[in-house]
C-alpha cells in the first residue's frame, strides 16, 4: 500500500526534525536482512527517542490505517523486521537508556533499542550477569530479543528471553502506553499481559523497554571441546555432566565434523583444538560462583564418560583466550557456511531424546531428495534445537539448489512435527513461515492466535502480514 503524502507529514511533525528520515541512503541498511533473503521498501523511517513519542507516531499510524513495522538491530532471520508491503518503518534504536539498575534486587531496566551487549556489559559491571548470549549480540536489541523471545547458547541453565522478563513497557496499537514495568518477582493479579508481547514479533504491541532479571556473576567457568561419538552419546554426557555439577551446565552445543571442516578452511586463525578426527563434538560451558571445585568435578565425570565410550578425547580451555578460541569455532558456522556456497537452513526443535532419531530420519530425508546434499546439523542439543542446515552438494550450482528450499523444507518439517517437534525453535516465524506454520498447528490454536491479533490490533498496522495473517 502506499503511504499517503499527507500522513508522511503528520508523522514527520509530530517526529520533529531528528526523529525521521527519508534519505533513501540512510533508510537503504534497514531494508535489507542478514542474509539478504527479504528486500523491503520504506517511505519514512521513524526514530522516536522516548516512549511518548513512540506513543504519538503510533496513535497517528492506528488513527490514519498506516501499517508500521517496529525495527530492532535488524539481525531477524525471518523476515519480520523488513518492510515488505512499503510500510512505514519504525526504528527503536534512539531508545537506548539504561533506566535503572538494581544490584541487590538482582533486576535492570533498559529501554527497547539497548544493544545486548551493553546490557551485558551494564550488569558485569555491577557484578552481575545478564545470561542472554546469541552470536549477534553486538547488534541486536533487547526489544527485538523480547520481541522474538531469542534463544542463544544459554537456554539449557537460564532459559529463553522470556523467561528473563520480569515487567514490560508496550505500545498499544492505539497508542496507548501499557505500564507493566514491574520488577516484582511475584505478582498473581490475573493475566500475565506481558506474555503476550514476548514473541510476538512486533504484531501485536511495540515494546519500549523492559524490567529484567540478572543473575549472580560467575566466578568460575568451565569450558570444553569434546569429541563423542554421536549425538546419543552427547545427551549421555549431558545427562552425566549436570547430574554430577548439580545442573551448572550453562551452553552444549552439538557441532559435526564437516562444520568444523569449514570453520578451520575458511575462517582465518581457528584450528581443530583435538589431535584425532571424530564425527561429532560438544562444545559445553560450566558455570558456577567461586568454586575452584568446578573443574575438578567436570574433569572426573568426563573421565567416566571416557571409560564408558561416549567420548573419545577433549580438550579443557586454560585461559580466556582458549576459551574465545573454542566459542569462535561454534559462533563462526554459519559465516563458514556461507563459504561453502548455498544452504538451505532450518531452525528446529524436538524432545531431546528424539534428536538422533530425529537427525537420521531428517538427512535421509533430504538425500533422497537431492542426493550428495552436506548436512551440517548443528547447535544448542541442551535444548533439543538442531540448526538443520544443508550445504549445496559438490558439483551442484547454487541456484539449482536453492530452487528446492520449499520441498526440502516441507519434508523436514513434517519429520520435525512427527516428533512433535516445533519447525521455529529460536527464529520466530516472521513470512519466512507464517503460512508454513497452518500446516501444524492445529484450527483452534490459529484461530486464537487470531482473535489476538484483530483484539489488540484491530486495524491491522501492526506489522500486518507477519506470524498470522488476518
Ligand atoms: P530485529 O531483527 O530488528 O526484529 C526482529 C523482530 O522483532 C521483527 O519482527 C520486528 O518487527 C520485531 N521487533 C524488533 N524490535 C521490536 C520492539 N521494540 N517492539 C516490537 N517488535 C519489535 N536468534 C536466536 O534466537 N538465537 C541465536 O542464537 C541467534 N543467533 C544469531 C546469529 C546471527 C549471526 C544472526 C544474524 C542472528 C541470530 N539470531 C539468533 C537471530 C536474531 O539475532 C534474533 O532474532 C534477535 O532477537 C533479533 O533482534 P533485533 O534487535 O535484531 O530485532
Ligand atoms: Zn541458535
Amino acid at each position: 500500500m502506499t503511504v499517503t503524502a499527507d500522513v508522511i507529514a503528520r508523522l514527520k511533525v509530530a517526529a520533529g526534525p531528528k526523529g525521521f528520515s527519508e534519505d533513501p541512503q540512510e533508510i537503504a541498511p534497514h531494508l535489507t536482512e542478514w542474509r539478504g533473503k527479504y528486500h523491503g521498501t520504506s517511505p519514512l523511517l521513524l526514530k522516536p527517542q522516548t516512549a511518548a513519542e513512540v506513543s504519538v507516531l503510533i496513535a497517528i499510524c492506528n488513527e490514519t490505517r498506516t501499517p508500521v513495522v517496529p525495527q530492532g538491530g535488524n539481525t531477524g532471520l525471518v523476515g519480520g523486521q523488513i518492510p515488505l508491503g512499503g510500510e512505514v518503518l519504525l526504528s527503536l534504536s534512539r531508545l537506548n537508556r539504561i533506566r535503572a539498575l538494581d544490584a541487590d534486587g538482582m533486576s535492570i531496566v533498559a529501554e527497547a533499542g539497548v544493544i545486548l551487549a551493553d546490557i551485558q556489559r551494564k550488569a558485569d559491571e555491577a557484578e552481575r550477569y545478564f545470561p542472554l548470549s546469541l552470536a549477534a549480540e553486538g547488534s541486536c536489541t533487547i526489544g527485538g530479543n523480547l520481541s522474538t523471545n531469542a534463544g542463544g547458547v544459554n537456554v539449557l541453565r537460564y532459559g529463553s528471553a522470556r523467561d528473563l522478563v520480569l515487567g514490560l513497557e508496550v505500545v498499544l496499537a492505539d497508542g496507548r502506553v501499557l505500564d507493566l514495568l514491574r520488577t516484582l518477582r511475584k505478582d498473581n493479579t490475573g493475566y500475565d499481559l506481558k506474555q503476550l508481547f514476548l514473541g510476538s514479533e512486533g504484531t501485536l504491541g511495540v515494546i519500549t523497554a523492559a524490567a529484567l532479571k540478572l543473575s549472580p556473576k560467575p566466578r568460575s567457568r568451565v569450558t570444553a571441546f569434546v569429541a563423542v561419538r554421536g549425538p546419543e552419546a552427547a545427551i549421555e554426557l549431558l545427562s552425566l555432566l549436570n547430574g554430577e555439577t548439580g545442573g551448572l551446565i550453562s551452553a552444549f552445543e552439538l557441532i559435526p565434523r564437516i562444520a568444523l571442516d569449514f570453520v578451520t578452511a575458511h575462517i582465518p586463525q581457528t584450528y581443530d583444538p583435538l589431535h584425532v578426527p571424530s564425527p561429532w563434538y560438544v562444545l559445553l560451558e560450566a558455570t558456577s560462583g567461586s568454586n575452584d571445585a568446578l573443574q575438578h568435578v567436570v574433569e572426573e565425570a568426563m573421565g567416566r564418560a571416557l571409560e564408558r565410550g561416549l567420548v573419545s578425547d577433549a580438550g579443557f580451555a586454560a585461559s580466556d583466550a582458549q576459551r574465545e578460541a573454542l566459542w569462535r569455532l561454534r559462533e563462526s558456522i554459519s559465516e563458514a557456511q556461507k563459504s561453502e556456497g548455498a544452504s538451505i537452513k532450518h531452525d528446529v526443535s524436538v524432545p531431546i531424546k528424539d534428536v538422533p532419531a530425529f537427525l537420521e530420519k531428517g538427512c535421509a530425508a533430504v538425500e533422497r531428495l537431492v542426493p550428495g546434499a552436506r548436512p551440517v546439523p548443528f547447535g544448542h542439543l541442551g535444548d533439543g534445537n538442531i540448526h538443520f542446515n544443508f550445504s549445496v552438494p559438490k558439483g551442484t550450482d547454487d541456484a539449482t539448489f536453492l530452487a528446492r528450499w520449499d520441498e526440502i523444507s516441507r519434508a523436514v518439517h513434517d519429520i520435525v512435527h512427527e516428533f512433535h517437534g516445533s519447525i521455529s525453535a529460536e527464529h520466530g516465524l516472521g513470512v519466512q513461515k507464517r503460512d508454513e506454520i497452518a500446516r501444524y498447528k492445529s484450527v483452534a490454536e490459529l484461530g486464537l492466535m487470531r482473535t489476538l491479533k484483530r483484539t489488540l490490533d484491530p486495524n491491522n498496522i501492526l506489522n500486518p502480514g507477519k506470524v498470522v495473517t488476518v
